[in-house]
């Protein structure tokens, strides 16, 4: 693997400033302490630093030479709420909440390639660093589009990238097209009329038609759409009643949908709609649709997913990157950022699990587990990577 020395040599200082974020996690666009200390480094590295874009964000920005090109970088700050299971050093020192999808790492690794870059300036034009809020279902990287981010940081494309629990370190995988999916969720409220449940024929039962819906909804996965269509949906939460012995007078079903495109979201949703809708009148009750489109799912550009990738393969050897990885149904709201600007998402594997320190929790490296950490290997080869990615993009003409 071909790392850069320097990097290497300062990995211990951003390790710690990874174990510090990790130990101080905070919830989306609640990230003061952590966008306050990203801010501050950038600064006495000499970096140009702008905050408060979708609230908590902050934008770093380093030009060299006379280059008109640019690019952006970008890492997500926030945590999730998990009450950590670890018990070494680092862990949370705050109940409840937790970097369990490791974007102190992410941050962590982004710092280490803003001062290589600040420090030896190799490229040509405009880099912008940007550490954004509230990646876990707060939208943060629309709310910072929404404040000018690429009117006020020209970007010709930007990147984003995050480490992946069952590559080995070292290992890295992109795609170009689809390469995570959107992520919508619903609720169905089911109003029947309540009874004695020793005496139903004097109400409409709820439950008995939120069931049928329920069965129903699985055929648009298996009748309805197209068999090579990507789409999953999964009924999560069903609540109804408080009584053994008392019909309700409502249920309500929730769930997801996850799909590759929006053409397939219309589809689940129109046949969600009307199988819930007709189901429900068919036994003389009525039901109630919500379906709420959260995040659009993450496109690569091809181009551009070829372009990192070829970066990666004379960093780690093309044996140790997949341009074609499967893609996955989890979503990521760097979607945003790639519906405006062309670019692409990378995974960088996180390894097994072994590198955790002793007194992790129980149970798997993966994310969003109550036993996860980052593994701090990955900060000189992610460093590494973005900064080969900024030399080689700003040099193209
Ligand atoms: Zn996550
Ligand atoms: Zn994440």
């Amino acid at each position: 693997m071909n790392l850069i020395d320097r990097i290497v040599q300062f990995r211990a200082e951003i390790q710690s400033i990874r174990r510090d974020i990790h130990a101080h996690p905070e919830l989306a666009y609640g990230e003061h302490r952590t966008s306050s200390k990203v801010a501050k480094l950038l600064e006495s590295w000499g970096i140009e630093v702008h905050r408060g874009l979708g609230g908590t964000g902050v934008v770093g920005v380093l030009r060299n030479g006379g280059g008109r090109r640019s690019i952006g970088l970008r890492a997500d700050m926030d945590a999730l709420p998990v009450l950590e299971a670890n018990r070494f050093a680092h862990a949370s020192k705050h109940d409840g909440v937790m970097h369990a999808c490791g974007h102190d790492g992410h941050t962590a690794m982004l710092l280490g390639a803003a001062k290589y870059l600040a420090e030896l300036k190799p490229f040509d034009g405009t880099v912008n660093l940007i550490f954004q809020p509230a990646e876990e279902g707060g939208a943060g990287a629309q709310k910072m589009i929404d404040d000018g981010l690429f009117e006020r940081f020209a970007c010709d494309a930007v990147f984003g990238m995050h480490n992946w629990p069952g590559y080995a370190v070292g290992q890295f995988g992109t795609r170009p097209g689809p390469m995570m999916a959107s992520g919508n969720r619903f609720e169905i409220t089911v109003t029947g009329r309540g009874a004695h449940a020793a005496m139903p024929h004097q109400g409409v039962d709820p439950v008995y038609v939120a069931i049928q819906i329920a069965q129903g909804l699985q055929g648009i996965i298996s009748r309805n759409k197209k068999p090579i269509d990507a789409a999953v949906l999964s009924i999560t939460t069903i609540h109804a009643g408080d009584a053994i012995n008392v019909i309700p007078d409502t249920a309500v079903l929730g769930g997801g949908v996850r799909t590759f495109e929006a053409a397939v979201t219309d589809l689940v949703e129109s046949r969600m709609r009307r199988i819930a809708e007709l189901t429900a009148e068919a036994h003389g009750a009525t039901a109630k649709v919500k379906f709420e489109r959260y995040y659009p799912a993450t496109v690569n550009d091809p181009a551009q997913a070829a372009f990192a990738a070829g970066v990666l393969a004379e960093m780690v050897g093309p044996e140790n990157v997949y341009p074609d990885c499967e893609p996955t149904m989890g979503s990521e709201d760097f979607s945003y950022m790639l519906r405006v600007r062309p670019g692409a998402y990378i995974f960088i594997g996180n390894g097994d699990g072994s590198h955790r320190l002793t007194g992790h929790g129980q149970g798997p490296c993966m994310l969003h587990n109550a036993s996860f950490d980052f593994n701090d290997e990955l900060i000189p080869i992610g460093a590494t990577f973005w900064v080969r990615l900024v030399e080689r993009f700003l040099a193209q003409r």
